[in-house]
């Protein structure tokens, strides 16, 4: 199966309707196909513009390309901002799961499954699938995400309330994973399909770096509070809130805004310590690339006393 096989192009144009420009945003990893889906457009009688724009959510619209076309079709993702003229095309693999392997390495017996879009939008049947085997299975819907159990590493929601005893997550790496096991509380597994492994996530190791940096936060003096300008992660009311808490804690802290938060953006500043409230990843999966400590508001709020128990941070 191609990639051109995945995408359900009379239903894309079905959507677009009589729109004559049309914008195509895809994440880095589909670009490489973007001449080919573009002529697809181009047969139909559409006029296609591409955004050269980075794409890493469904929160990184290019909603300045939106401005000069009639529609923005947005690869790879799922609806997360209701933005007119945007029609999503959510990106998904097949695959198959092994229940008894799962058995084997889970002695819970009740569990939530969790995972990202790629492979949430199969997991009705992945739920009868491990019932069959013996568990009872939790699978509830978030918000602002389009498949229950499905999760994004700034939206870990529908794990809110779970009556779970432990919660497993099915998909790739171990971000989502770990993340989830320190929204929930609740012992988490990963379950990777193409490796057909169950791996036991540790939340203590990634807590205890995290720490070592709310430590250094402790010893600055000066805060820049990184705000994205990007739809879905734009938080300068929570910059705001955290820089008015600085300031009564007799710190110095200015908001800084930017489309993209990057080592290179933050470079020519002079602060001791960054607060990011832009996509959560950027703190947590980018920490070695900037020079300076980068930490959460959660962490921050931890660092000047507002907070006591070490939360994940989710938009
Ligand atoms: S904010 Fe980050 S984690 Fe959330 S959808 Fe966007 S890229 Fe993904």
């Amino acid at each position: 199966m191609t990639i051109f096989d995945k995408i359900n192009f009379p239903n894309i144009f079905e959507k677009i309707g009589n729109a004559r420009t049309v914008g195509l945003q895809l994440p880095d990893g589909l670009k490489y196909y973007v001449k080919e889906i573009s002529e697809e457009f181009e047969k139909r009688g559409f006029e296609t513009i591409i955004s050269g724009k980075a794409s890493y959510g469904a929160c990184d619209l290019d909603t300045e390309l939106l401005k000069h076309v009639d529609v923005l079709v947005h690869f790879g993702h799922s609806r997360f901002v209701d933005t007119p003229n945007v029609i999503y095309v959510p990106y998904t693999v097949n695959y198959e799961i092994n229940p008894e392997k799962i058995k084997k390495h889970i002695p819970e017996r009740n569990i939530a499954i969790i995972g990202t879009l790629t492979y949430a939008w199969k997991f009705k049947e992945v739920k009868k699938i491990l019932e069959d085997a013996g568990f009872q299975v939790e699978l509830k819907s978030g918000r602002g995400v389009e498949f229950e159990g499905q999760v994004l590493g700034c939206n870990y929601s529908c794990l809110r309330e779970s009556k779970s005893d432990a919660v497993l997550f099915i998909g790739d790496g171990m971000f989502h994973a770990t993340g989830a096991g320190i929204y929930s509380g609740k012992k988490t597994y990963a379950y990777h399909p193409h490796s057909d492994e169950v791996i036991e996530v540790e939340t203590e190791d990634f807590i205890k770096k995290r720490y070592i940096l709310i430590s250094k936060a402790k010893m600055s003096e000066s805060f820049g509070i990184l705000v994205s300008s990007k739809p879905g992660q734009f938080r300068l009311n929570l910059a705001k809130r955290l820089k008015r808490e600085a300031s009564r804690h007799g710190l110095k802290a200015e908001i800084i805004v930017a489309d993209e938060i990057t080592p290179e953006i933050v470079e020519n500043f002079r602060f001791d310590c960054y607060v990011n409230t832009a996509c959560p990843r950027i703190a947590y999966d980018d920490t070695r690339r900037f020079g300076k400590p980068i930490i959460s508001p959660q962490e921050f709020e931890i660092s000047i006393g507002l907070k006591d128990e070490y939360v994940f941070d989710f938009i």
